[in-house]
């Protein structure tokens, strides 16, 4: 995984990103919804979204609170869209799972736009 000794950052722009947005959550001008990177997984927030470790019953991230079931993800990485929708009411939605959906695409976005880039 191109681990270091010296960092527990991997190597490259998506390292470079997680410990950007790490120092930022860390001094209070990031909220952990609107980050890009997973601090818990080392991924794209897109790539992990759908690790049972994303839904939280009480914020209702990925959460149903109507049929109180976990919502499943979607990703389209080739059209860039990012669908979280309850499979029971079709609609489940919330304050938070629109946030994360809105971070899901802005991490798409910014992968990409990265691998266009020469590291
Ligand atoms: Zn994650
Ligand atoms: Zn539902």
């Amino acid at each position: 995984m191109g681990w270091t000794s010296e960092s527990r950052y991997p190597r490259g722009v998506f390292g470079e990103c997680l410990a950007s947005e790490d120092a930022a959550e860390d001094d209070l001008r990031l909220a952990p919804d609107d980050r890009v990177t997973c601090p818990l997984h080392h991924r794209w927030i897109y790539r992990c979204v759908a690790s049972p470790a994303h839904i939280n019953a009480v914020t209702r991230h990925r959460w149903c609170r109507s049929c109180a079931v976990p919502l499943p993800v979607v990703i389209d990485e080739i059209a860039g869209t990012v669908t979280i929708v309850c499979t029971r009411c079709g609609d489940g939605g919330s304050p938070a799972t629109t946030r994360l959906i809105a971070a899901c695409r802005a991490s798409l976005a910014t992968s990409k736009q990265r691998a266009r880039q020469p590291a």
